[in-house]
């Protein structure tokens, strides 16, 4: 039934030591003995048991767009703090404010539940690519072919979730070449156990984020549970700690330079199969666009933020999250430029041609080769073809990023649009399976809602959208505020707009969530009915995207298939939000000319970097032991002090936040919570030279839990007192 992943069954060596988020199947296609020369102790077969479907790699779980991992059998999961980030919020007040002062439960019961929180373990990993292709009926245009795929992916799901607390996915591997059914475990009662105060888990906060050196306690702990017979339960007083077979124990002696570690996670979303123009597009376009729209939307939100404490506040997380993306855009272009990398691209498909064509002369799989060059021309025409609509495309897609009036009304109107159809025939992401999901968020927009910040995001959308060309027009704007921008009227559209909408007190908002669209209209609220019309707009676009990845599901496997031929070695797929594993060293680089960064930070680094202002301002109780240089067992003898972060060169993304570093024998060493600047466009391509994680280092998880915190009980849980077990398995 689980069938290898890639059609490659070489045993072989990449190309580069810390290149390639590889799947667990393709962990075994490696070469074992290269394997063991990087510095894996345990077998391979460990890592991953094909017959099982399962191994060590299932001790990292996916968190809900960041990365887990098991360090207990009692259920503990480490990940970053910025990943527990709601749940440490949703219990913070201000006369308990846990955001900034941490917590520490000091018995079970005392643990927090995270509302919406959840933990999925692997299961099992199945190749459905026949049965996903077999879908497609004869003569399918691009549309129909959309659909097919789609249909079959939701069929394959629902089959898959039949399983009690069960969630299922089928991901898509190098644009169709393979597609996988993912079967992972939801566990959906999870409290949090610890998180260091913000002034650890957050030093330095957006002025270090990308960057190198970092001083950063981006860490936190929860404890996922399950009924008393193991099996997934909401949460209830009767639950037990989850009993992981797979866990990775904390290596109390942490890593030193040279050392060799794996991260394992979910890695979100990576570009290297891309066409060069398709990464030209997105260095000449996307990136600037999303600079400047999301640049402006962060004065925005930070003046008027600036204006009043409790907006200060409200603003906090929709901010944080745009400064990340804004900042990583910048951090891409910087990279793209200069690591030359669509002018690589371009040299590395012009291989790929000139090898097809010689392999076409004489080959007997000519017709199969050309193919692939033809279905390259026809990604390159349509990519062109698309480019005459980017701007609007980009600005209808940003309404979610941005004021959270119409997001909120689009998410309502194509809920109640979709809720209309059957469960079938929904778009994925409003299937009934989402609902708790959707539901859930919507509650939790509450505490992002700050009204001086939202109406002039709004007018400067509104300014945007009717600046855009003649036939790029976004209808609803032009319906709602006039064509042409004039700042008064459309601040004073946009106070009436606000004055008598209910899209923003939650208790409607909560109602509307059940309601059609002809109740939603019957309101005659003028924000709902601004975002019904968006609402429609945005349909049409994602029948547009449909039928472009349509064409994409077509054409791409193809051109890639030539490219994993001409290869001749296992090449790991790009990233898609399933579990993956990077071989690494720990190691530091030269971010420039002159400049040789080592790989280890520490506690006398951090002090100095404290400024006593924000974002570097180190917690009292934190800066005391530091100063007193109390290091206890934790301190590095050739650092003579405790090692904060690390650096090392494995091949991680956006989701791989909260990922375990972990060493040769399966324990854990630290945990992923960054990429260095200049690493930041290795989405398009891995350099050696710069290819940098950042890794909160395992000794200042302990220092903290133990010389600050005195977190006893925890520590003997984590069985730090004793020597840790080689990688842990509890059945
Ligand atoms: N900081 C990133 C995240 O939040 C991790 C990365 O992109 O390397 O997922």
């Amino acid at each position: 039934m689980k069938k290898t992943l890639l059609l490659l069954s070489l045993v072989a060596a990449p190309a580069l030591a810390g290149e390639g988020k590889w799947t667990p199947q393709q962990v075994l296609e490696l070469d074992p003995a290269w394997l063991r020369g990087q510095g894996l102790q345990v077998p391979p077969k460990k890592l991953w048991d094909p017959q099982r479907g399962t191994g060590l790699l299932a001790g990292a779980v996916n968190v809900g767009g960041c990365t887990g991992a098991f360090i207990s059998s009692t259920g503990l999961v480490i990940t970053n703090h910025h990943c527990a980030f709601g749940v440490i919020q949703e219990h913070s007040t201000p006369q308990r404010d846990l955001l900034t002062q941490g917590f520490l439960a000091s018995e079970r019961k005392d643990e927090l539940p995270g509302k919406g929180a959840r933990v999925q373990v692997p299961r099992s990993f199945t190749d459905v690519t026949s049965q996903v292709l077999g879908a497609v009926p004869a003569g399918a245009d691009d549309a129909v072919r959309f659909k097919a795929i789609e249909r079959k992916q939701k069929e394959l799901v629902a089959e898959c979730e039949k399983r009690p607390a069960t969630r299922c996915q089928v991901a898509t591997f190098d644009g169709g070449v393979n597609y996988t059914l993912v079967e992972s475990v939801e566990l959906v009662d999870v409290r949090l156990v610890y998180a260091p105060p913000r002034g650890v888990g957050e030093y330095g906060g957006e002025e270090d984020n990308w960057m190198w050196p970092r001083h950063t306690g981006d860490f936190a702990i929860v404890r996922a549970y399950s009924a008393p017979d193991g099996s997934s339960a909401a949460y209830s007083e009767k639950n037990v700690p989850y009993k992981a077979e797979f866990f990775f124990p904390l290596a109390t002696e942490g890593v030193k330079p040279g050392d060799f570690v794996m991260v394992l996670g979910y890695p979100g979303r990576t570009y290297r199969a891309l066409l060069a123009e398709e990464m030209a597009e997105r260095q000449s376009r996307l990136y600037p666009r999303m600079r400047d729209v999301y640049g402006e939307a962060i004065r925005i939100l930070e003046e008027e933020g600036e204006k009043d404490a409790a907006g200060k506040i409200a603003v906090a997380s929709v901010l944080k999250g745009l400064h990340n993306v804004n900042k990583n855009a910048g951090g891409q272009l910087a990279g793209l430029k200069r690591g030359n990398i669509v002018e690589k691209q371009r040299q590395a498909e012009a291989e790929v041609a000139a090898w097809v064509a010689k392999k076409g002369a004489s080959a007997k799989g000519a017709a199969a080769w050309a193919s692939a060059v033809k279905a390259r021309e026809e990604l390159l025409a349509e990519q062109q073809a698309t480019t005459k609509s980017f701007e609007r495309e980009f600005l209808l897609g940003a309404v979610a990023r941005l004021a959270r009036g119409p997001a909120v009304a689009v998410t309502l109107s194509r809920l109640a649009a979709q809720r209309a159809l059957p469960d079938m025939e929904r778009r994925p992401e409003y299937m009934e399976r989402e609902h708790v999901r959707i539901k859930d968020r919507l509650e939790r927009e509450q505490k992002n809602v700050f009204l001086p910040a939202e109406k002039r995001l709004v007018t400067a959308y509104v300014r945007r959208a009717q600046a855009l060309g003649a036939d790029e027009r976004i209808a609803a704007v032009d319906k709602h505020f006039g064509k042409v921008f004039s700042e008064k009227d459309v601040a004073a559209k946009v106070d009436a707009m606000y004055a008598s909408t209910q899209v923003l007190t939650l208790a409607e908002r909560m109602k509307m969530v059940t309601e059609t669209v002809a109740q939603l209209e019957a309101r005659k609220d003028p924000l709902l009915a601004f975002g019904l019309d968006l609402a429609k707009e945005l349909e049409a676009l994602d029948d547009t995207l449909d039928r472009r990845q349509g064409m994409g599901s077509r054409l791409r496997p193809e051109w890639r298939k030539a490219v994993l031929a001409h290869a001749g070695k296992p090449v790991a797929p790009d990233a898609n939000g399933t579990l993956r594993v990077t071989f690494a060293k720990v190691q530091g680089y030269s971010p420039r000319d002159g400049a040789v960064y080592t790989p280890q930070t520490t506690l006398a680094g951090m002090m100095a970097k404290a400024t006593g202002e924000e974002p570097f301002i180190v917690p009292e109780r934190v800066s005391k032991v530091a100063e007193a240089k109390r290091y206890g067992a934790w301190m590095d003898r050739k650092l003579k002090d405790v090692p904060v972060n690390f650096l090392a060169d494995a091949d991680t993304t956006g989701g791989n936040s909260g990922s375990p570093t972990v060493n040769g024998k399966g324990q854990l060493v630290g945990v992923n919570f960054d990429r260095v600047w200049e690493n930041v466009a290795n989405d398009f391509g891995y350099n050696p030279d710069v290819a940098r994680n950042v890794n909160v280092d395992v000794r200042y998880v302990l220092w903290m839990l133990d010389q600050v915190e005195n977190a006893d009980a925890l520590l003997k849980e984590l069985g730090v007192r004793k020597s840790s077990p080689v990688a842990g398995e509890t059945r």
